[in-house]
């Protein structure tokens, strides 16, 4: 077994961090005081993805993507992930399941959103259904040929970017019909309700949506009437993924920021690190993040080999699960180690200490996450997790 990064993969890590480090890091105060970037500057960054091949890095080439490999999106997704105020969504990636479009969709949705000329979100949670998609609401009926959509969409990250939405609704309101819509912002009856605010700062917002009676056309299908759960399912395993590799760069990010400061800072006529009280912690920080990585490494390149896609599935939790968790801990320590500094929100180890906490929480629960894992174990044994296929 080879572990080593190869040449290509080393370049590609290195370019990412300098894109990191070039284009977004230098927003992240001005975004964090003012709450939002100015336009021009989101047009500046999008055309700077662009330039540097990092558009669509999770789709084909011959749909306008860059075609990389999951190993090879983790590499990049960790770089951005040391990015604060979710920058890193500054990098569009199109949803995953956009790909199983018709040849009409895919040139209306995707190679327009891979290029950067469009760019969608993904609405399934609502007020009364959230980690229990099967509670949803959000109904389209059919009546003379058409699809008719009503109904309330929460959370909708980028909603407020986006001019297309992919909304999960159920068919004729059967939760035995979930299906997936594609629903250009501008039709009649979409409308934006309210525009929360959460605990993190991020570069775009949140809103919830209301639809009322939102005329549709079968072109507006993704896939068949009841295939929603089984494509959403796609768009989770590399929503987790890419959380994960996310997570990996904030711990690494706040722990070298720690680090560093561990060794400037003089208390009682020595280094902080000389005080076995914080070296420790830095102990504890780096195996954690080993582990981590070692985890989504792993898992990235199982899927690039093509382990079976239940797998994929049961991994992803785990993965998802591990390294957001492992990312609390390890910035908590950060933010102990820098003191009041660590607190300030000029400091990015304050912002990653927000940023970070929604992982808990998006694209699955912790606790959604253990309930996978733990089924997984029940159908297919510990193996699944404890063996090494
Ligand atoms: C900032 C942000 C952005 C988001 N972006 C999007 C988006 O773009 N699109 C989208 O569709 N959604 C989005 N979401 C929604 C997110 O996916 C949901 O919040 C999440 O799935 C949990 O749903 P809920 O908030 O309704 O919590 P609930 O499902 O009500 O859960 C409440 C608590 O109960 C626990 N719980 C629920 N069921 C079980 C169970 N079976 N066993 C054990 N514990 C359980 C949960 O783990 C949690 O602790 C976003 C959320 C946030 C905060």
């Amino acid at each position: 077994m080879d572990l080593t990064l190869s040449p290509d993969e080393e370049t590609l890590k290195e370019k990412a961090k300098a894109f990191a480090e070039r284009f977004l890091f230098p927003h992240e105060e001005e975004l964090e005081m003012a709450g939002h970037l100015p336009a021009e500057t989101l047009a500046r960054l999008r055309q700077a993805v662009v330039d540097h091949d990092f558009n669509a890095i999770n789709h084909s080439r011959e749909d306008g993507g860059q075609g990389l490999s999951i190993f090879g999106q983790t590499l990049v997704n960790e770089e951005l992930g040391k990015a604060t105020n979710g920058l890193w969504a500054i990098v569009w990636h199109p949803a995953y399941p956009l790909r199983f479009g018709t040849s009409a969709q895919k040139r209306e949705y995707l190679i327009p959103s891979c290029e950067g000329r469009r760019r969608g979100s993904f609405a399934i949670t609502e007020p009364g259904a959230g980690s229990d998609p099967r509670l949803v609401q959000t109904r389209a009926d059919r009546r003379g040929g058409k699809y008719y959509l009503s109904g309330e969409k929460w959370f909708v990250t980028t909603g407020d970017y986006s001019d297309y939405l992919i909304v999960h609704a159920h068919v004729d309101g059967d939760a035995d019909k979930p299906t997936l819509f594609l629903v250009d912002k501008a039709l009649p009856g979409v409308r934006i309700k309210r525009v929360p605010k959460f605990m993190h700062t991020y570069v775009f917002e949140h809103p919830e949506f209301v639809f009322d009676e939102v005329e549709l056309d079968e072109g507006s299908r993704l896939g068949e009437v009841g295939q929603g759960f089984e494509l959403t399912k796609d768009w989770f395993v590399e929503a987790r993924l890419q959380i994960a590799a996310n997570c990996l760069g904030a711990a690494i990010r706040a722990a070298d920021t720690a680090n560093r400061y561990a060794s400037e800072r003089v208390q009682f006529g020595r280094p902080i690190r000389d005080f076995q009280a914080i070296e420790f912690m830095l102990a504890d920080m780096a195996v954690e993040i080993m582990a981590a990585k070692s985890l989504v490494y792993r898992v990235a390149w199982e899927i690039d080999r093509g382990i079976d896609r239940k797998l994929i599935h049961a991994r992803a939790s785990a993965v998802k699960l591990h390294a957001s968790e492992m990312a609390g801990r390890v910035i908590d320590k950060a933010l102990q180690i820098l003191g009041g500094r660590g607190y300030m929100r000029e400091n990015p180890v304050e912002r990653l200490y927000r940023d970070i906490r929604v992982d808990r929480i998006w694209e699955g629960t912790s606790e959604i996450q253990r309930a996978i894992i733990a089924g997984q174990i029940k159908k297919r044994g510990l193996t699944a997790y404890t063996g090494w296929v």
